[in-house]
């Protein structure tokens, strides 16, 4: 229970990444406050289930302003923020020339600028209790590129740049700021891409194996309670010197 009393912010947690962290963390003891779409209530019930208190937010993560309600109401009803897991995130493919403007804005929006505001915004509460963790859930794809993935690697690439930036800018006191590189995990938003090789070749488990087979030596998914764990160690004070780290978990996609 090493983060009981303690709480937590995980954006784009009401699915796939973001719930299964937000589950680590309130089975070891930290109250957290939600944020996505869909089922709320859904994934406030899969929380609760690990007897902490438990909220969610609605807040679109692509407007600043509905980010500064989000980390004002957690603060209010938590009493303080001390683990930001920045996990909400979208995906579009299309070549370069072919990729709508409106895509690329939201992508930037949604998969980056929302890191800066919520670090932003909890950072001087962290400071000011000297304690805190940053988590931001980057991906392989803020470490490499793929083909007809502009924004989104660039968006990755960029969550990278700004969880170094802010190790550095905290260096020296108890908050850390470390980002993750997941593989493939098999969410919403990787079963659309499956979906879609699957309307080439007409068969689901041919395209997934497709799609691991391109890119993932283990030919398995990373789970979320695999991030999950790796999000609580970086919770932990042996993780204390992990500072600025863009940590693969990827079933050996980085190493080829
Ligand atoms: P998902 O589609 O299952 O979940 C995305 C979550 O973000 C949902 O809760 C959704 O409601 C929320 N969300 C989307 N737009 C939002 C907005 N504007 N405001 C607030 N919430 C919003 O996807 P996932 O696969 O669990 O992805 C989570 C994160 O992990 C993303 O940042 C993604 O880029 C990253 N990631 C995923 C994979 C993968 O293979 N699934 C790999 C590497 C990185």
């Amino acid at each position: 229970m090493i983060l009981q009393g303690k709480t937590a912010l995980v954006t784009g947690s009401t699915s796939g990444i973001g719930l299964g962290i937000a589950c680590k963390l309130a089975e070891a003891g930290a109250n957290v406050m939600l944020n996505g779409f869909g089922d709320a209530q859904a994934a406030i019930a899969r929380v609760s289930a690990y007897g902490t208190r438990v909220s969610h937010h609605p807040a679109d993560v692509s407007d600043a302003e509905q980010i500064g309600a989000m980390v004002s109401q957690t603060e209010r009803e938590f009493g303080a923020l001390d683990v930001l897991v920045n996990n909400a995130g979208i995906q579009y493919v299309a070549p370069l020339e072919h990729f709508p403007v409106e895509r690329w804005d939201s992508i930037i929006a949604i998969n980056l600028s929302s890191v800066f505001h919520t670090m932003r915004l909890a950072l001087p509460g962290m400071r000011e209790r000297d304690w805190g963790r940053i988590i931001n859930i980057s991906s392989v794809h803020g470490l490499v590129a793929s083909a007809q993935k502009a924004a989104y690697v660039a968006a990755k690439h960029g969550v990278i740049g700004l969880t170094k930036t802010v190790a550095l800018e905290t260096a020296t006191t108890g908050i850390t700021c470390n980002a993750l590189c997941p593989g493939w995990v098999l969410t919403p938003l990787v079963q659309e891409q499956i979906d879609s090789k699957a309307r080439v070749h007409g068969d689901p488990s041919r395209a997934t194996r497709e799609l691991l087979m391109e890119k993932q030596p283990s030919l398995d998914f990373v789970t979320p309670g695999q991030l999950g764990d790796l999000a609580l160690f970086l919770c932990s004070d042996a993780a204390s010197q992990v500072r600025g780290a863009a940590w693969n978990v990827d079933g050996g996609w980085l190493a080829q």
